[in-house]
């Protein structure tokens, strides 16, 4: 088993899980709807399963409103969830608040995605991260030690030299300076897992490969798992071991980055890759589909029957109307996934040669090893 040099903890060790994870927000009732019995809700996340291991990358995909800053909350036990289970190292954790909270922080950090509105504007950074090693007891025992826990904090996140950045407010900081405060704030825990939300998206594009680097960095001398939550595909490509893809609350595809951006198998994920500004490329691929593939996400209070993908896609067929798709594995890749009824068995069978499906083995395509029990049907 190898072991991460500075950590000593082993590489691609489990850190933390999501099973089934699934959340759903009541819908605040109208006056006129007080003597009807239905209790609407939003479904913002639905059986979610999600690994993230010790030195990798994970990145969450998908468009605004499909659920996965939602998954990164519930992550963080900021949100209760519905149903499902959180487990850190295999134990089912449910935290409330209060000291168990802080227990669960110290190990699991979250980044936010506005570095400015995560900082209190009125205090320096010397406070922020003081602040963050004595709560989690990381401060050491004297004076000196904690300048030098807050020097060391600063040069992990290159802010060199320290003593130039203590000092300062958030506001005497450029958006990727507050940015490298807040993740040195939450490694002020030592966590073993870090939930990046969005966490260049508001940064100007000329500095947010720096901070994408400097998470990277921070993952292989730290042995961190990362989930790092974007709508931005090729940002995952570049950034991330792993990469799943989240359309309207629901996994839809997983694998290796290379995989998923290389030979994307779910027609959303394609979607997401052809929608870079190459009017050609999208109107060759798609022809006449396109139209529907550019549509609206739909409605999670009332998400549609069978695949919630199919008022968009472009393949849809009639059970994809009734039925909800489960993993089933590509093939061209162990781990490489996708919950669309084009790698049935059956649909690949009927398929003529050079189809979607047909083009990823269809000989290989087998309900997925890890599929949760109850997605297969
Ligand atoms: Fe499209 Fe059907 Fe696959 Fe959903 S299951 S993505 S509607 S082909």
């Amino acid at each position: 088993m190898m072991l991460n040099p500075e950590t000593g903890a082993p590489a691609n060790e489990v850190v933390l899980e999501a099973i089934g994870l699934t959340k759903h927000f009541p819908v605040r009732r109208k006056l006129r709807d007080l003597f009807n019995r239905t209790h609407d809700a939003v479904h913002a996340v639905d059986d979610v399963h999600l690994t993230l291991r010790r030195g990798r990358v994970t990145a969450l995909v998908g468009e605004s409103g499909s659920g996965k800053s939602t998954v990164a909350r519930l992550l963080a036990q900021l949100y209760p969830r519905t149903a499902g289970d959180i487990q850190l190292h295999g134990q089912s954790t449910k935290v409330k608040g209060g000291r168990q909270f802080r227990q669960y922080a110290a190990r699991v950090q979250m980044i936010f995605q506005d570095p400015f509105a995560s900082l209190n504007p009125v205090h320096t950074i010397r406070y922020h991260l003081t602040r963050s090693l004595k709560i989690h007891h990381n401060a050491g025992n004297s004076a000196e030690e904690l300048e030098a826990a807050l020097n060391n904090l600063l040069t992990r996140v290159s802010l060199t030299p320290p003593e130039r950045y203590l000092d300062k407010f958030p506001h005497e900081l450029s958006g990727g300076q507050r940015q490298r405060v807040a993740i040195a704030r939450a490694l002020g825990a030592d966590p073993e897992a870090l939930l990046a939300d969005e966490p260049v998206s508001m940064l100007d594009v000329s500095i947010r490969l720096g901070v994408l680097n400097l998470l990277r960095d921070l993952k292989e001398r730290l042995n961190l798992a990362i989930l790092y939550i974007t709508h931005d595909i090729a940002s995952a490509r570049y950034f991330a071991d792993d990469t799943m893809v989240m359309y309207a609350g629901r996994m839809v595809e997983g694998g290796d980055s290379e995989s998923v951006t290389q030979s994307p198998a779910h027609p959303y994920t394609r979607l997401l890759i052809d929608s870079a500004p190459d009017p050609d490329r999208i109107a060759n691929m798609l022809g006449d589909a396109a139209d529907r593939g550019n549509g609206e996400p739909p409605s999670l209070i009332k998400p549609p029957s069978g695949c919630r993908f199919h008022p968009r896609c472009p393949m849809a067929m009639p059970r994809c109307h009734t039925d909800l798709p489960v993993r089933l594995e590509i093939g061209d890749k162990p781990g490489h996934w996708a919950a669309c009824w084009l790698y049935d068995e059956a649909t690949v069978a009927a398929q003529p040669p050079g189809s979607a499906a047909a083009g990823h083995s269809p000989e290989a395509v087998t309900v997925a090893a890890d599929a949760h029990p109850e997605e297969v049907r």
